[in-house]
């Protein structure tokens, strides 16, 4: 949709600002209650923090370490929605394994990861998540730790300690099905459109490409940017931490199908971990640094945080990594609330949703596996405070798009397109709407060696916003983690995209 079919002083009942993961789970809260919404992104769907993740849906071990119950119990919960009901096809269960190697872990850490497993565990229980979906903690003997991570060193290897988590496919792909999802029950989602002059009912909203503006009055404006928060709401305090992943070519890890767990030495609760990526890579992270200043565009990790993820993960493999072997590297800003001093590592992931004088209501922090419940507790502030007219949510039981019981869903076993096999690869990132995307072009890769389909790239232009070759390359698919494959695959991408610009944005 396009900024002025809105119309001059248009009014709505909730404008979101910022198409994160967390802007996009407001939209959709809000116009499946029947509120009518528009959402603004000043560049593309998952261009911020949502993209830079570590792709984890968390049980809330981690927050259980560090005493935050209330949002340890919340992760499970969240994630237990996510892959039960609203995403499953998106999600899968990562065994996360920590190999019990001489000297690798300090005395007694051992037994104290064990028993926060087993907490995890209870957490996974207490949230109603069957074993069957992710299986119990165990331990597991050296063969079976060798072949989960052929590549962990293996002298005196005596095994490992296995728990599960949740781990999404990618985390643009979440963004995109919810903002797609937001659109199908009544949602205006326009990207490159910038919000200006934010106050509680109203806003500039500004067309970047254009530069056309127009005026929007809203029962409730939603201030859903993240790391920018401070900038549309300046009485927001934020004290960024940057967090940053190295890619390596799977086969360096022997092709993986586990995460690699290893404790940071030092550190009784910091671990580095390697974890098994589509496109036939493994992405090792991460780090947590202090990120004061001005919030940059797309945040650089620094060859500081490259060696530090290097030494950490060696200590457990057989062949030590080197810069050379490093085929790209990202990092993102955390949107953490400042809470004075202390270290970005222990300040609390819980979120806040805030209402300035002005009367713009800000939901910040979290995480990407608690977006649901943070979209819910926006909008509920919304509709208490401004008496807007919507129903209950029902977010926990609305299947987003490509999730079995989606209304188009249509599932597809591997090899059973009506044009030949459905890459493995194709119905992970798109799952019950993999029809739609086979209706779209061929599946001949968009590049020698790489998964991606042509007609992936011809569907995120006609049903998935994607304006330009970046939005394709970075953010409906992850091609451009790795600048070689971006610059192999970037002519047929301009190429495809320019084809179905002409097309328009079918929703
Ligand atoms: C390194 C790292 C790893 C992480 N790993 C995990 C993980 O594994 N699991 C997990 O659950 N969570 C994880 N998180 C946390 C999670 O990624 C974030 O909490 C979440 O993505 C924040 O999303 P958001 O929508 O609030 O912000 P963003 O994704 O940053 O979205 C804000 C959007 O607002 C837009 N915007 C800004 N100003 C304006 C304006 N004036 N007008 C219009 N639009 C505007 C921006 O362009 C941006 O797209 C991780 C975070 C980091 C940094």
């Amino acid at each position: 949709m396009e900024l002025h079919a809105l119309g001059d002083d248009a009014r709505i009942d909730l404008l979101v600002v910022g198409g994160g993961v967390t802007g996009a789970g407001v939209a959709l809260d809000a116009a499946s209650r029947g509120l009518r919404t528009v959402l603004v992104e000043a560049r593309d769907l998952a261009f911020g923090t949502s993209r830079w993740s570590s792709k984890l849906v968390h049980g809330g071990l981690r927050y259980l370490a560090s005493g935050q119950l209330k949002v340890a119990r919340e992760s499970a919960v969240e994630r237990n929605v996510l892959m039960t009901r609203t995403a499953p096809h998106l999600i899968r269960a990562l065994p996360q394994l920590v190999p019990l190697i001489p000297g690798l872990l300090r005395p007694g850490q051992a037994a104290l990861i064990r028993t926060g497993f087993h907490a995890g565990d209870a957490l996974r229980l207490t949230a109603g998540t069957p074993g069957a979906l992710l299986p119990r903690v165990r331990r597991i003997d050296a063969d079976r730790t060798r072949r989960l991570v052929p590549g962990v060193r293996t002298d005196g290897l005596r095994g490992a300690l296995v728990a599960h988590d949740g781990q999404l496919v990618d985390d643009a792909r979440l963004v995109v099905a919810l903002a797609r999802t937001a659109a199908q029950y009544g949602a205006s989602v326009l990207t490159r459109v910038r919000a200006e002059r934010v106050t509680g009912t109203s806003a500039r909203l500004v067309d970047t490409l254009s530069g056309r503006e127009l005026a929007v009055r809203a029962g409730a404006v939603v201030n859903a940017t993240g790391v920018w928060a401070g900038e549309v709401d300046t009485s927001i305090r934020l004290r960024p931490s940057r967090g940053t992943h190295l890619l390596v070519d799977a086969a360096a890890l022997g092709h993986p199908t586990a995460a690699l767990t290893v404790p940071v030495p030092g550190s009784t609760s910091r671990f580095v971990f390697a974890l098994p990526q589509q496109l036939g890579r493994v992405a090792i992270g991460l780090t947590d640094e202090d990120a004061p200043g001005p919030v940059p565009d797309e945040p650089q990790p620094t060859e500081a945080e490259l060696a530090f993820l290097l030494d950490t993960v060696n200590a457990a493999l057989a062949t030590a990594l080197t810069r050379a072997d490093v085929r790209g590297a990202y990092a993102g800003l955390r949107p953490l609330i400042d809470t004075g001093d202390g270290s970005t590592a222990d300040i609390s992931r819980e979120h806040a949703v805030l209402e300035n004088p002005d009367g713009v209501i800000t939901v910040v922090g979290g995480k990407l596996t608690t977006y649901r419940r943070m979209a819910q507790d926006a909008v509920d502030t919304a509709v208490r405070l401004r008496g807007l007219p919507a129903r209950a949510c029902w977010t926990a039981r609305l299947p987003l798009i490509g999730a079995p019981g989606h209304r188009d869903s249509r599932p597809l076993p591997t090899g059973a397109g009506p044009a030949g096999p459905v890459p493995a690869s194709l119905l992970a990132r798109h799952g019950g709407a993999a029809h739609e995307v086979l209706a779209a072009g061929e599946l001949a890769p968009i590049a020698e060696g790489l998964d991606v389909t042509r007609a992936e790239v011809a569907h995120a232009v006609r049903h998935e916003g994607a304006l330009d070759a970046a939005d394709v390359l970075d953010r409906r698919t992850r091609i451009g983690l790795v600048a070689e494959d971006a610059e192999r695959a970037r002519k047929a991408v301009e190429e495809i995209v320019a084809e179905c610009l002409g097309g328009g944005w079918e929703g």
